[in-house]
């Protein structure tokens, strides 16, 4: 019982967070109140709805690929009716209002569920890294014992690890226009996508990721997206609960990482692979370290829940809901109720 109160009581909010957020659609940009739960763990069960994409689909090549990453995205999407059942049957369709529809990804998340399209282990697009190129590690005979080194670029190109230089040049910046080119030059640090490069740390030697220059994003980004990684589409579509999407989204991210060996690590923004600004709401509202503190809170509840342990919360003064959602962030009076085997016990809680 111990550990599972202290999971409790690490992933309760001391206080709640409540900020005016800008949400970024392609048809309009919106201001959102975002309230936070009572608790990192929402307390809801976790299922997915199946709803495959035809084999005969073009979006759905159906290729095996080993999965090394999870991507996170968010649609961009203001649209109140476009919900996660809404982009799941898009991908199943591939036809929307605006025509063929010819992205895909595993899954869509929004507060109407969470929805599978394409299975785990297969190619889809989403990520715009191309399905060209799969993930690599290159030498980089540069050693080293640092498991999170800053990575440089040289005057001369080449990549920096913790200041050593390596023998793996970077792209170049490169960018044509009718068939002209426009600018090439040797890239330098700032030209470097801001969730950085793959680096793995291999018995004291670094490895860098197979990378290239992306055009139209004008940054070094990362391969392994559309073919390594498993997709995750969140809705961020007006008058939804924003914060509840976040926190499904991160229970599907967690129990994804378990399912799959992966550490967190191994979670990555869309940004990574092209240099796209996705998803946008979150990085640009800076909730980027908190989204991860949901994954990790979800992961450890995914450990508990194996062994046993059983979570409800009950609301003592009606202005949460019982999944942890803060309705009227006044007053809040809780009791966190945890069974395992025959025993039980109430933790209560007053924010
Ligand atoms: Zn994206």
């Amino acid at each position: 019982m111990e550990k599972a109160i202290n999971f409790i009581k690490s992933v309760i909010n001391k206080e709640i967070i409540e900020k005016r957020i800008r949400v970024y659609g392609w048809q309009k940009e919106y201001e959102h109140l975002l309230i936070s739960s009572v608790s990192k763990f929402l307390f809801e069960d976790f299922f997915i709805i199946d709803n495959l994409t035809p084999l005969t689909n073009e979006n759905r090549p159906g290729n095996i690929k080993p999965k090394f990453y999870i991507t996170v995205h968010d649609t961009g999407d203001s649209d109140i009716t476009h919900t996660a059942l809404f982009w799941s049957n898009t991908v199943k369709n591939e036809y929307w209002e605006q025509g063929k529809y010819a992205c895909s990804y595993q899954y869509v998340v929004g507060n109407d569920g969470t929805y599978q399209q394409i299975p785990d282990n297969e190619v889809a697009w989403h990520a715009g890294d191309t399905t060209k190129f799969d993930y690599a590690l290159y030498d980089s005979n540069v050693m080293g014992s640092n498991p999170n080194p800053i990575i440089t670029i040289s005057s001369d190109g080449y990549f920096e690890i913790d200041g050593k230089k390596s023998q793996i040049l970077a792209p170049r910046v490169k960018k044509e226009k009718d068939g002209k080119v426009i600018i090439d030059r040797i890239p330098t640090t700032s030209d470097i996508n801001d969730q950085g490069i793959l680096c793995k740390l291999i018995d004291g030697k670094y490895y860098l990721g197979e990378v290239y220059f992306n055009e139209t994003y004008m940054l070094i980004a990362n391969r392994g997206g559309n073919n390594n990684s498993i997709g995750i589409e969140s809705c961020i579509n007006e008058n939804t609960d924003i914060y509840y999407t976040w926190q499904k989204t991160a229970k599907l991210v967690a129990n994804l990482l378990y399912k799959h060996n992966l550490t967190f690590d191994d979670v990555k923004q869309h940004h990574y692979y092209s240099g796209k600004n996705c998803p946008q709401t979150i990085r640009m509202n800076g909730f980027w370290p908190h989204f991860m503190e949901l994954v990790k809170a979800e992961y450890q509840a995914i450990e508990l829940l194996k062994e046993g342990y059983k979570f409800r919360l009950i609301n003592r003064n009606n202005n949460i809901l019982e999944t942890g959602r803060v309705i009227e962030n006044k007053d809040i009076v809780f009791s966190v109720e945890i069974i395992k085997d025959n025993k039980k016990i109430i933790l209560d809680f007053n924010l």
